[in-house]
């Protein structure tokens, strides 16, 4: 059996460093905040060479209060891609504002951010780009547009921790990034969790009040807030799984080019591209394949004991959560990606007779 991914083969050579953190996290008694939390938000922040990095209760809080923190409300616009996870969309609709679909990159999956001016009106206040399954959207570029047309940027990292664009880390470009840590991210937890990164320390001391109930000291609520906090046990937990990201980043890299000379000089599938400029980290190995036999490959893998998934199987604006909204709404391309996306196993501690067996399923399919 090859499952999506494996968490528990990645914790095995882990397992007495993350107990004995666990442990030490129980003996202290010390549960929310505390000395791990700000160890690991200060070891983020250098990793990624950021100012600020306050941590927060998941990814989609993460988003949502740093709409908030960036001054997104009621009546706003925020421009976005209709092909994520549809936590993105959420934390907009969330906070009051309009989500409004552009459509992808037909290479990269990302936002298409030639698209973006077409999409402007006199209400849009951010653009929000989701590094799609680790991919990079072309930063410089697309900070230069929100400049010039003076919008706030929120990155959704959650699925591109240590994704580089230009050699610089994603979630350092924007107003805020945005990370989760949910178990089967790049980097994730024993549970959920998140974290939100700023250069601007305005906007850090308004993310630390929001995620804590508006309180900068005991008894005094400057405005009303959330509880989003992220757990002693799980800062424990992530400190020691940020000492091996790197080394997981630069596996699931390798995976991909194996996966790619086994399935490049197929006529009719289509493996990802990496933009260049972009440092891929492959939270998903993403392929097209024709639509007709997308069904017909996901039943050979199944029965050869292989999982695959769809990621996405329906554009956002799709979604029955949206659609009254937005049904005069097409994106050709989005379209076409979710009839045609296959997601493959990818994880780190995958082998490359593993990956071998798995192309050649898929070449038997064609
Ligand atoms: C996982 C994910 C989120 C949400 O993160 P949680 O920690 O699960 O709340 C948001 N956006 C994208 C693109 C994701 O993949």
């Amino acid at each position: 059996m090859i499952p999506m991914t494996d968490i528990a083969a990645g914790h095995a050579n882990l397992r007495p460093e993350l107990e004995a953190a666990v442990a030490g996290v129980l003996a202290t008694g010390q549960f929310i905040g505390g000395p791990e939390v700000q160890a690991f938000e200060q070891e983020v922040a250098a990793y990624l060479g950021v100012a600020h990095s306050i941590s927060c209760a998941s990814g989609t809080d993460a988003l949502q209060l740093a709409l908030m923190a960036v001054g997104v409300g009621p009546g706003d616009e925020v421009v976005t891609t209709p092909f994520t996870f549809f936590a993105s969309i959420e934390a907009i609709v969330q906070v009051g504002a309009r989500p409004v679909f552009v459509d992808i990159d037909p290479a990269t999956f990302n936002l298409d951010i030639h698209q973006l001016e077409g999409a402007l009106s006199e209400r849009t206040r951010a653009l929000l780009p989701v590094h799609i399954f680790g991919q990079p959207v072309p930063m410089d570029e697309l900070m230069a547009f929100a400049r010039r047309h003076d919008l706030r940027v929120v990155e959704d990292c959650a699925q591109a921790f240590g994704a580089r664009w230009g050699g610089r880390f994603t979630g350092t470009f924007g107003d805020v990034g945005a990370f989760s840590f949910f178990p089967t991210k790049n980097l994730g937890g024993c549970g959920d969790g998140g974290m939100m990164t700023t250069g601007s320390a305005e906007i850090a001391e308004r993310l630390r009040l929001l995620c804590n109930h508006g309180s900068p000291a005991r008894n005094l609520h400057q405005q009303v807030g959330f509880n989003s906090r992220l757990d002693a046990i799980q800062a424990a937990i992530l400190r020691i799984k940020l000492g091996h990201v790197d080394a997981g980043n630069r596996a699931r890299r390798q995976v991909a080019d194996w996966y790619n000379s086994g399935l490049r000089d197929t006529a009719s599938i289509e493996t990802p591209v990496t933009a260049r400029g972009g440092d891929h980290v492959y939270h998903q190995y993403t392929i097209l394949v024709p639509q007709e036999h997308r069904e017909a490959i996901q039943r050979s893998l199944g029965d050869a004991g292989i999982a695959s998934a769809v990621h996405y199987a329906t554009p956002a604006y799709r979604q029955p959560a949206l659609a009254g909204d937005y049904r005069s709404v097409s994106l050709p391309v989005a379209e076409q990606v979710t009839r045609r996306c296959l997601s493959l196993p990818m994880y780190p501690e995958l082998e490359q007779r593993q990956v071998d067996a798995i192309v050649g399923v898929i070449r038997r399919c064609l």
